[in-house]
C-alpha cells in the first residue's frame, strides 16, 4: 500500500466537512469535492467554526487551526482528485448516484490509490464492483459529528484485500478513533440497530401514540439517550434515514423494516431535518420547535 498523504473527499455535506476536518487536522492534504460550490463554501465555514471552538477550549493552537484550514483545497471537478492516494466518497445516500460517482472516479485515479465509502447502509461489495479496483475498496463509516464521535465502522467487501483492510485500520488509528468491524450486511451494525428504533419512533408519532415532545422526552429521560429519536433523525437527515430503511427493507426482505409512511411524506415535502431548517422540529427560530 502506497503512503497515504493526499486524501480526496467527495461530498461536502454534513459528513464530508467532518471527514475533511479530522483528516486535515491529522496532517493529511485534503481535496474537498462537491458538485455544488455553495456546499463547499458552507463546509469550510463550518470547519473554521468547529476548529475555532477547539481553539477556544484550549484543545488546539490557533496556528494549527489555520494550518488545518490551509491544507483543505476546494474542488468542483473530479479531475482534481487524480493524484490522491485515497478518495473517500461521502455523497448523498443513493446507490445509483454513488455507483456513478465511483465508476467515473476510478478510471482516472492512479492505480495504487485506495477508495473508501462512508455509506451508512449500501453494500460495500456492490459499490466496489462499480470501480476498477474492488480489492482496494473499503467501507469507512464515520459517525456524525465526525470531529466529536469516537467510532468508525470498518467494512470489508467480498473482494477487499487484507492490505486495504490494514490501511483502513491504520487510518482510523491515525485519527485517534476506535473501530468496530462489521460484515457487509445491509446497514452494517450501528444503523441495523439504530434506524429501526428511529423508524419505530416515527410510527409512534404517525399512530398518534405521542407527540414529538412526548416521544423525545420519553426516550431521553426514560432510557438515558442523549438525544430523542426524532431529534436524532432530524440531525442525521430524514432523506438519509429513509434511504437506510429502504436498504434494510429490500436487502433483508423483512416487513419489520418497512419505512414509516410519515417519514416518506416528510422526505417528499423536502422536510429533511436540520439541514433544510425543518423536520420533526422547526429550526427557523432560536430554539427548535416541535411540529406535531
Ligand atoms: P448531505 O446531504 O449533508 O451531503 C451530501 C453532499 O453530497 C451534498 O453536499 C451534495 O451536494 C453532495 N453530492 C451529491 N451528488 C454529488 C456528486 N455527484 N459529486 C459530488 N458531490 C455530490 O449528506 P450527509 O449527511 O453528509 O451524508 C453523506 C454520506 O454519509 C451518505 O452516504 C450518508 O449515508 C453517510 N452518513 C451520514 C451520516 C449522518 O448522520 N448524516 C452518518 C454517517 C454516514
Amino acid at each position: 500500500m502506497a503512503d497515504i498523504r493526499k486524501i480526496g473527499v467527495i461530498g461536502a455535506g454534513q459528513m464530508g466537512n467532518g471527514i475533511a476536518h479530522v483528516f486535515s487536522l491529522a496532517g493529511f492534504d485534503i481535496v474537498l469535492n462537491d458538485i455544488d460550490a455553495d456546499q463547499i463554501t458552507k463546509a469550510l465555514g463550518i470547519i473554521e467554526k468547529n476548529l475555532g471552538r477547539q481553539v477556544a477550549k484550549g484543545k488546539l493552537e490557533a496556528a494549527d487551526a489555520d494550518a488545518t484550514l490551509a491544507r483543505i483545497q476546494k474542488s468542483t471537478s473530479m479531475a482534481d482528485l487524480t493524484d490522491c492516494d485515497l478518495v473517500i466518497e461521502a455523497a448523498t445516500e443513493n446507490p445509483d448516484l454513488k455507483k456513478k460517482i465511483l465508476g467515473g472516479l476510478s478510471k482516472d485515479l492512479k492505480p495504487e490509490a485506495m477508495i473508501a465509502t462512508n455509506t451508512s447502509s449500501i453494500s460495500i461489495t456492490a459499490l466496489a464492483a462499480s470501480t476498477d479496483r474492488p480489492e482496494k475498496f473499503i467501507g469507512l463509516h464515520f459517525m456524525n459529528p465526525v470531529p466529536v464521535m469516537q467510532l468508525v465502522e470498518v467494512i470489508r467487501g467480498i473482494a477487499t484485500s487484507q492490505e486495504t483492510f490494514e490501511a483502513g485500520k491504520m487510518l482510523v488509528e491515525r485519527l485517534g478513533k476506535t473501530m468496530a468491524v462489521s460484515e457487509d450486511f445491509p446497514a452494517f451494525i450501528v444503523n441495523r440497530i439504530l434506524m429501526p428504533m428511529i423508524n419505530e419512533a416515527i410510527y409512534t408519532l404517525y399512530e398518534g401514540v405521542g407527540t414529538v415532545t412526548a416521544i423525545d422526552t420519553g426516550m431521553k429521560l426514560g432510557t438515558n439517550h442523549p438525544m430523542g429519536p426524532l431529534e436524532l433523525a432530524d440531525f442525521i437527515g430524514l432523506d438519509t434515514c429513509l434511504s437506510i430503511m429502504q436498504v434494510l427493507y429490500e436487502g433483508l426482505s423483512d416487513s419489520k423494516y418497512r419505512p414509516c409512511p410519515l417519514l416518506i411524506k416528510y422526505v417528499e415535502a423536502g422536510w429533511l431535518g436540520r439541514k433544510t431548517g425543518r423536520g420533526f422540529y422547526d429550526y427557523s427560530g432560536d430554539v427548535p420547535v416541535a411540529t406535531r
